[in-house]
């Protein structure tokens, strides 16, 4: 049996013919560049991510980097986030000439560790303190950080939070109370079209999402390369639109997200059940937190045995993937701010172990059954 890690073809198999017409319009009415469509799709996604204001954006990196440009990110700044995450989330915060600095993960969920951000933040010193612009919990593989108690210690320093939605559109955690969306809680939310998210256009794009109507009006402008009104410029933006023909593909497709969303939930549940005789210390199942809503962009396996049981899965026509092989701490083009192997074990360690398993919406029972079988004699044997 062959099963890729995802099967973009059978989802556009299923939507082909609303597809192929929502592009045909752009097509005909010629207009490409923040049409009404991308105002459609701002609408949508803040509504689907319950903010008031979203601005479609030319990736989820471009996002970040909108972002932290918004907050005034500069030279000599600092920037807290986690060491595993994909390689935007940190290379953002350099490109500004800021420095990322590092907490380490929860090893059960692998987000940043709310006790590791406040250990760092006490031991800084008040000159370092008064250079933090803000901090970038990653809601990795679609499940939320701990935002119940970054934001206090978040709050507590006086600092702004962005949220590295890339993976989790549409991920909820328990909140003041109550429960919210990706995006929400922070100052800015991050998403990204990129065609492997959850919602995943035809090419790059992405989106950011705030509450706060200052850092909407910043971003809007800094978009257009701080273009206001045209040709006069405040600030020194970028070129980070959203095309109207992503826009037009990710409307359509955000009307079926939420039935997708259910099916990788499914398909991880069968995951859990099938694999639930083999867990032990050595082998892990992803860990879902208590009232959270995990919407699996990865189903991530834990074992030590992780590169043998790759190769295994490969060579029985089972796509796997690694993310990610190298924490942002290790990564040479960071070899200039100091750190060194041991400073985060928990991230290197997730780095050696992790393993992310298909679980697209249109993985069927059999390739389910089959992989995991296929996990289940490797971990026994
Ligand atoms: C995908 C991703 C990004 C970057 O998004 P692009 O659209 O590929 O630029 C940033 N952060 C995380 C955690 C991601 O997974």
């Amino acid at each position: 049996m062959n099963i890729p890690l995802l099967d973009l073809k059978a989802q556009y198999s299923q939507i082909k013919d609303e597809i192929r017409q929502a592009v045909d319009e752009v097509l005909e009415s010629q207009q490409f560049i923040l049409g009404p469509r991308v105002s459609e799709l701002e609408s949508e996604i803040a509504t689907y991510s319950r903010c008031k204001y979203a601005l479609g954006v030319s990736s989820g990196t471009d996002a970040l980097l909108l972002a932290l440009m918004a907050l005034g990110t500069g030279h000599g700044d600092i920037v807290i986030t986690t060491p595993y995450t994909f390689f935007a989330t940190a290379g953002c915060i350099a490109r500004l000439g800021a420095k990322p600095v590092f907490a380490d993960i929860d090893p059960a969920t692998f987000n940043i560790d709310p006790r590791k951000l406040e250990t760092l933040l006490e031991k800084m010193t008040s000159e370092e303190l008064s250079r933090v612009r803000a901090v970038i919990p990653v809601h990795l593989f679609g499940q939320m950080a701990d935002m119940q108690s970054i934001v206090p210690i978040c709050r507590k320093y006086g600092l702004k939070i962005i949220e590295d939605a890339a993976q989790a559109i549409g991920s909820e955690c328990p909140f003041g109370g109550g429960v919210q969306r990706a995006g929400s809680i922070g100052d800015i939310g991050c998403f990204s079209f990129f065609p492997s998210k959850n919602l995943g256009g035809i090419g790059d794009g992405g989106m950011v999402v705030t509450n706060d109507a200052d850092l909407y009006e910043k971003m809007k402008i800094l978009r257009v390369h701080g273009s206001s009104p045209k040709y006069y410029h405040r600030a020194v933006g970028g070129n980070f639109r959203l095309d109207e023909i992503q826009a037009a593909v990710l409307l359509v497709k955000l009307k079926y997200l939420d039935t997708w969303t259910e099916a990788r939930q499914k398909n991880a549940r069968i995951y859990d059940e099938l694999l639930s005789g083999v867990v032990s210390e050595h082998f892990r199942t992803p860990a879902v937190l208590p009232g959270y809503r995990h919407i699996y962009n990865q189903y991530c396996i834990r074992t030590a045995k992780r590169d043998d049981l790759k190769v295994h899965l490969r060579e029985n026509g089972v796509a796997t993937e690694i993310y990610y092989p190298l924490p942002m701490h290790l990564q040479e083009c960071f070899r200039y701010l100091g750190y060194k192997k041991g400073d985060f074990p928990e991230a290197e360690e997730a780095a050696l172990t992790s393993l992310a398993l298909p679980v697209y919406p249109e993985m069927g029972a059999d390739g389910l059954e089959y992989t995991a079988d296929l996990i289940r004699n490797f971990i026994m044997r």
